[in-house]
C-alpha cells in the first residue's frame, strides 16, 4: 500500500480535519483542564473574540463541546465535552505524557496531573487492552480495513492552509505551542507520518506527499529544530541530507496514534474502519487503556485532578 495512501486515508488525517487547526486544539486542551467559557479561553490563549466563537461554534455542530446555560435560567452559556470529546482523554493525556517527558523535564510541566487513586502526580503509559504490553512505534502493524477503498483522498482542502504563525507568537500560547506547531500544522504533520513510515530523504519526502520545495525544507527545518527529525548528510557534493527520527519524535508517536483510534470510533465511514491496528505482541487487535505510571493503575477523567486550580494553568498557558 502506497505510504501517501496510508497517510491521507488514515482517521488521524479525518480526526484532524475535525480538530486539527491549532486554536481548535488549545481550546480541547484546555476544555479539559476545567476550561468551559468563552472569556476564560479568551483571556488564556489570546484568541480573538470571532476566531474563538467560531472554532467553539464548529466544536458544538461536530458533536464535540455542547453549549449550556452557566447555571439553570442564566443567560450567560459555557461549553463543555460530550461524549465524543470527553473520548479524546487518552490522546490529551498522550499530549501531557509526551510534554512532561520531552518538552518539560518531569515536575515543571505547568499542567501537573495527579493519580487520586495513589495520590501521585502522573503521566500515562499506554498498554495493550489485551495482553497489557507497551504499545508504540515498533509494535503495531497496521493492515486495510474495508473502509480503505471507499475513502477518496482530497488533499484540497488542506494544502492551501500553509502558513504558520510566525515563530514569536509561540509564546502567546504557552507551553503547548511546540505541540500544537507539530500536529497543527498539516505539512509538519504529514512529515512526520511519512517519517513513521520510513521516510527519510528530501526527494522520498516530495515524492510522497507532493510538497513544495520551499515548503519541505521550511518544515524539516523546524522539525529538526524541535528535535523530531536529525539530518544526517549522506552525500557531499552536492549536498543531500537525510532525515531520521529521533527518540523524542518516536516517543511522539502516541499522540496520533490516540488521535487515530478515536478516528476509528468515533469517524467511520460507511463501509468500516480504513485500517485496522493489530499489536506485534498478543496479535489482537489493537485497544490501547492508560496506566499510571507510578501505581500502574488505570487512568480514567473521574480519577485524576490537575494540580490546584485553574489558576497556575490559566499563566502559563496564557502569558506572553
Ligand atoms: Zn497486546
Ligand atoms: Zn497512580
Amino acid at each position: 500500500m502506497a505510504i501517501e495512501d496510508r497517510i491521507l486515508k488514515g482517521s488521524v488525517r479525518r480526526a484532524l480535519d475535525l480538530i486539527g487547526d491549532r486554536w481548535t486544539l488549545l481550546i480541547l486542551l484546555s476544555a479539559f483542564c476545567g476550561v468551559q467559557r468563552f472569556d476564560e479561553w479568551k483571556a488564556l490563549h489570546g484568541i480573538s473574540p470571532s476566531i474563538l466563537s467560531s472554532r467553539l461554534k464548529r466544536l458544538v455542530k461536530r458533536g464535540i463541546l455542547e453549549q449550556q446555560p452557566v447555571e439553570p435560567g442564566s443567560r450567560r452559556q459555557c461549553y463543555t465535552l460530550t461524549e465524543m470529546g470527553a473520548d479524546l482523554f487518552n490522546w490529551a493525556l498522550a499530549v501531557w505524557s509526551w510534554e512532561r517527558t520531552w518538552v518539560y523535564r518531569d515536575s515543571d510541566h505547568p499542567v501537573r496531573l495527579i493519580h487520586k487513586t495513589c495520590g501521585h502526580s502522573t503521566s500515562a503509559d499506554f498498554v495493550c487492552g489485551h495482553c497489557n504490553g507497551r504499545v508504540g512505534y515498533f509494535n503495531i502493524t497496521i493492515e486495510r480495513g474495508p473502509g480503505y477503498d471507499a475513502l477518496a483522498v482530497d488533499m484540497s482542502s488542506g494544502s492551501r492552509r500553509t502558513k504558520i504563525p510566525a515563530i514569536n507568537s509561540r509564546n502567546n500560547i504557552g507551553h503547548i505551542g511546540r505541540f500544537v506547531d507539530i500536529i497543527g500544522d498539516r505539512w509538519s504533520f504529514l512529515i512526520i507520518s511519512a517519517a513513521y513510515f520510513g521516510v527519510t530523504r528530501f526527494d522520498a519526502f516530495q515524492d510522497q506527499l507532493h510538497i513544495a520545495t520551499n515548503i519541505l525544507s521550511d518544515r524539516l527545518r523546524r522539525l529538526a529544530e524541535d528535535g523530531m527529525l536529525a539530518s544526517n548528510r549522506y552525500h557531499d557534493k552536492p549536498a543531500r541530507y537525510e532525515y531520521i527520527l529521533t527518540e523524542k519524535n518516536i516517543a511522539f508517536y502516541q499522540v496520533p496514534l490516540m488521535l487515530a483510534l478515536w478516528g476509528d470510533k468515533w469517524l467511520p465511514n460507511d463501509a468500516g474502519a480504513t485500517f485496522i491496528r493489530y499489536h506485534d505482541n498478543c496479535g489482537e487487535k489493537l485497544t490501547v487503556k492508560p496506566l499510571c505510571n507510578h501505581c500502574g493503575e488505570e487512568l480514567c477523567q473521574d480519577n485524576i485532578d490537575f494540580d490546584s486550580s485553574k489558576e497556575p494553568i490559566l499563566k502559563s498557558l496564557g502569558s506572553s
